[in-house]
């Protein structure tokens, strides 16, 4: 008798909730327009929607909207009034991204900056706005200068989560030495020590760090 494989640990996890439509319509669209499935998975999902609601974020502050899967979660944590952020590459990428919030009624809660974030970053604190919540999911090799917009652009007691922190476990490799690995280390780095940061590194998933600005 064959038995079936094990599933893994985070596929047991995201079983054990229910079916989410809108979600589900996010991922059905990604791949319908070819674009990259890596939006973060569905408990992740829900630990985004979980911290920011625990934490009564109002403004939220995303990197890198892909298709909009986190971008609902972090939307569907925020009370009445409050709102995202969210900065995205490509124009392509943030209209779709648009169209599912919208779908999803969050459509007046979010704005979108497309291009490089770094030059929107700069323009967002040029007019003074500031947030309470910052989830970095964009290009691995601005994750250290991310960060410290993110301290610049924070509020006091502001929460920054960086995904993708072990990098498919190469950041602990010595043997990878590529860009991407070495800021990401340097990013992991100044989570751990910043003296303005206090954080946690989680090894579930790809690696995520949550830090609160002190
Ligand atoms: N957070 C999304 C989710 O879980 O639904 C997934 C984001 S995906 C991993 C990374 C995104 O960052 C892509 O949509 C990509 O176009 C965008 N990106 C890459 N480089 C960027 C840059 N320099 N500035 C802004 N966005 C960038």
């Amino acid at each position: 008798q064959q038995s079936s494989p094990l599933p893994t640990a985070e596929q047991y996890v995201d079983d054990l909730y229910a079916q989410d439509e809108q979600l589900e319509f996010v991922l059905q669209s990604i791949r319908d327009n070819g674009m990259p499935q890596i939006s973060v998975k569905r408990g992740y999902g829900r630990l985004l929607t979980l911290l920011v609601k625990m934490t009564r974020a109002g403004r939220v502050l995303e990197i890198g909207a892909l298709g909009g899967y986190s971008g609902i979660c972090l939307a569907r944590g925020l009370a009445k009034g409050g709102t995202l952020m969210s900065l995205e590459l490509r124009e392509e990428y943030a209209k779709l991204a648009h169209e599912n919030l919208t779908k999803a009624g969050f459509g007046n809660t979010v704005t979108y900056m497309t291009g490089e974030a770094l030059p929107n970053l700069e323009k967002l604190y040029a007019h003074n706005e500031r947030f309470d919540f910052f989830f970095i999911d964009a290009d691995k090799g601005n994750y250290p200068n991310y960060l410290e917009w993110a301290i610049k652009l924070g509020t006091p007691g502001a929460i920054i989560i960086g995904d993708n922190t072990l990098l498919h476990n190469k950041v602990m490799d010595p043997a990878e030495q590529g860009n991407n690995v070495r800021r990401m280390r340097e990013f992991n780095r100044m989570m751990a020590e910043d003296p303005r940061l206090e954080s946690v590194m989680l090894t579930a998933y790809d690696g995520l760090t949550i830090a609160r600005i002190v």
